[in-house]
């Protein structure tokens, strides 16, 4: 035999059997999704457990859709190459580096697959699911770093570093908290961090956020150093999340390997026309913002005025704790479910206490307020 035998076997199982998965696939986490259905008996039903957008897609995308429809005995772009140069186009970047991809979720396994290895990977200890579950799927030790007050923390991230570490993944904002990273606090994490650490900044709610102080960490990628990857989504605020379509501006000296890792035509046909014609929606955009920034205001306002704790979510989503630890937020779930209102308690994010529900439709908002209010009345009379 040829080079360095990896011999994954039980030590039981030397002999002749079936074909064993890597020993950390056996065990690996899975990912858990929001809730898609209620229980029997719901009148109504709004989906608020996934980040999807209320307003349904683009129409200017549902007539892109139509338009390629006859033609899908045809492979698409090999590369997503049209949709890249759509990209280019209105966030001013060079097409060669923007990496299309079905979905971003799909990015941060690639990223893990391509830079990290066997080494570790650091996030905020509250992030998006993904980044520990792709990095323990791959065989990578996913690294937690504690928050502060639920939001990411510079300095802790740092003490988690180790001569292993290959990867930081940071959502900003982060889902479920909300909460966001100044570009300021980026680059001094960039700096701070070892040069040959891949950064990470997954701007999935990029478009929600107009605060003052948030910017997009696009300038990062551009540094000499090669060492930061922004990844983007079509599937919130452009509501393609059926198509799967993303992106990623990485550096050049990346482009070839992510084009070997995620082969040729994994961009369907579809995807590339919707996600084209989403772009060019400007009035969509306009009023996803604005039923965003609308909606969220008093969807958190009227949370607090229930007397519970949120944080400043800036997302398309607020974030709430429920009294009476893990199980009072699982009842409280499960009775938002039973009424119709599927929301997602962050168990999966290391705060079992807590529910995140999305901005919905002003009839789901409205829906959801007040059956909290008499979830609420009836906990506190009990
Ligand atoms: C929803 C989400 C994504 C990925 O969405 P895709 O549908 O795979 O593009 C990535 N990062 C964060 C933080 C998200 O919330």
């Amino acid at each position: 035999m040829n080079g360095p035998h990896f011999d994954h076997r039980h030590p039981d199982e030397h002999a002749v059997g079936s074909p064993l998965p890597m020993p950390y696939l056996v065990d690996g986490p899975v990912y858990t999704p929001g809730q898609a259905s209620a229980p029997a008996g719901a009148a109504t039903v709004f989906r608020l457990a996934s980040n999807e957008s209320p307003l349904g897609m683009s129409d200017m995308a549902r007539d892109a859709i139509f338009g390629v429809a006859g033609n899908q005995h045809l492979y698409p772009d090999p590369d997503g190459a049209p949709l890249a140069r759509a990209i280019g186009d209105v966030f001013g970047l060079d097409p060669a580096r923007i990496v299309t991809s079905p979905g971003s979720d799909i990015i941060i396994n690639w990223i893990i697959q391509g830079w990290v290895g066997q080494g570790s990977v650091i996030y905020p200890e509250h992030a998006f699911q993904s980044y520990r579950i792709r990095a323990a799927n791959n065989g990578a030790t996913p690294v937690a770093a504690p928050e502060v007050d639920l939001r990411t923390d510079v300095q802790a991230i740092l003490r988690c570093v180790s001569p292993q570490t290959r990867a930081v993944f940071i959502a900003n904002p982060n889902n479920p908290t909300g909460t966001w990273l100044s570009l300021e606090e980026l680059r001094s994490l960039r700096a701070r961090l070892r040069s040959d650490i891949l950064l990470v900044v997954d701007e999935a709610y990029f478009d929600y956020v107009r605060v003052r102080g948030y910017e997009t960490a696009l300038a990062l990628v551009d540094s000499p150093a090669a060492n930061v990857i922004v990844t983007r989504t079509f599937s919130k605020f452009y509501g393609l999340a059926g198509l799967r379509v993303g992106w990623a501006y990485v550096p050049t000296s990346f482009v070839r390997v992510f084009d070997k890792l995620r082969g040729p035509f994994a961009v369907s046909r579809i995807a590339i026309a919707a996600a084209i014609a989403s772009l060019g929606d400007t009035a969509y955009q306009t009023s996803a913002y604005t039923h965003n920034v609308r909606w969220r205001t008093w969807l958190q306002d009227q949370i607090r005025g229930l007397g519970y704790r949120t944080t400043d979510s800036v997302g398309n989503f607020a974030l709430f704790q429920v009294p009476g630890g893990a199980d009072g937020a699982t009842t409280l779930n499960a009775r938002l479910a039973a009424k119709g209102l599927l929301c997602r308690v962050a168990n999966q994010n290391a705060l079992p206490e807590w529910i995140r529900v999305s901005v919905g439709s002003a009839d789901a908002m409205t829906a959801f307020v007040q059956a909290l209010s008499d979830l609420s009345r009836d906990a506190r009379h009990r």
